[in-house]
């Protein structure tokens, strides 16, 4: 399609974070022009340490950029970096948030961005920090069909499973659920290790097992011995941002109508853990708050 955006366009990426620095870095690989941005002066050197060029404001950032990314914590900050952004994008420009934001506030926001004239589509991934930097993320993508087709190029270089969700805001709908049952799959890993220790069992045996067995989930694939028995607690997911997708789907589910006990449950035990550790702790140190919790 001729008005796809294909290397050497120019990309803005917004919040270089643990997922904005690979996903920008994969852009660069893929021979994009690419300006990275962030609050902080520790992250703007994390991107130069990448390979990447950065400004000291948003609107040096996205002024040149066909295609603007962020990767900012939350929706209501996407919403906050937008105003920041909005006067200085250039005509056609294609503002895309991979940040993993309420799917309600996201379709608010598109619809004013759309009927203002700025392209705008959600697009948050999965897979985390390995495979942010090995460019094989799952996307899930809610927005226009033409929008999307002519960021495809740009999406194919962070990511190998690139799904279109459907209507704008989709995409926010989907990831939250996808965490919701990954967190979730992480509460009851860590439950069954914690009683299996106690019996006696090994907990890496444990792990052998459940991966063979009907128990087997995410966490007890790519989690239990790499970060949890190992206790290195350091995947690059932080338990607050984990926290914040659990509510995400709670809160869609009751603005849905939809009984979902177990979301309940499981959101208030994910914003307790997020209270009491501190804001810089991984997710899977879940265990920890789990082990601090009065016995039954
Ligand atoms: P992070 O906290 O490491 O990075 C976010 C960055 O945004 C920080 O460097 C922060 O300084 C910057 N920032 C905040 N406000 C800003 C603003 N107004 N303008 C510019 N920069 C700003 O978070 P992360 O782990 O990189 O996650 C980013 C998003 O991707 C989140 O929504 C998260 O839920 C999602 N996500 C993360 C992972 C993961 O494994 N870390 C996986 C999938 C999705």
């Amino acid at each position: 399609m001729s008005d796809t955006i294909v290397p050497p366009a120019t990309v803005a990426v917004i919040g270089l974070g643990n997922m904005g620095v690979p996903m920008g870095a994969c852009l660069i690989k893929a021979g994009y022009t690419v300006t990275g941005f962030d609050l902080v002066e520790p992250a703007r050197q994390k991107f130069v340490a990448a390979g990447g060029r950065v400004s000291g404001d948003m609107a040096g950032a996205v002024a040149a950029a066909d295609v603007v990314i962020m990767l900012l914590p939350n929706g209501k900050i996407v919403r906050d970096a937008v105003s920041a952004m909005r006067a200085h994008l250039r005509p056609r420009a294609i503002v895309v948030d991979m940040s993993s934001s309420d799917p309600i506030g996201t379709r608010s926001l598109g619809e004013e961005l759309i009927a203002a004239g700025i392209a705008f589509i959600d697009a948050p991934v999965s897979g985390g920090v390995r495979r942010a930097v090995n460019g094989t993320l799952a996307i899930m993508v809610g927005g226009e069909g033409a929008t999307i087709d002519r960021v495809q190029p740009l999406l194919s270089a962070m990511g190998s499973s690139i799904f279109r969700t459907g209507v704008l805001g989709s995409g926010h709908a989907m990831k939250a659920l996808n965490n919701y049952v990954s967190a979730a799959g992480l509460v009851a890993a860590v439950e069954a290790l914690q009683v299996g220790r106690k019996f006696g069992l090994d907990p890496a045996l444990m792990a052998d097992i459940l991966n063979v067995s009907s128990g087997k989930n995410n966490t007890t694939e790519l989690k239990l011995k790499q970060f949890i028995i190992s206790e290195t607690f350091d995947d690059g997911f932080p338990l607050r941002l984990m926290a914040k997708d659990v509510r995400t789907a709670d809160d869609m589910a009751h603005a849905l109508g939809i009984a979902t006990p177990l979301a309940d449950l499981c959101a208030g035990l994910w914003d307790a853990a997020a209270r009491e550790l501190n804001d810089k702790a991984n997710h899977t140190e879940m265990i920890r708050y789990m082990q601090r919790l009065p016995k039954s």
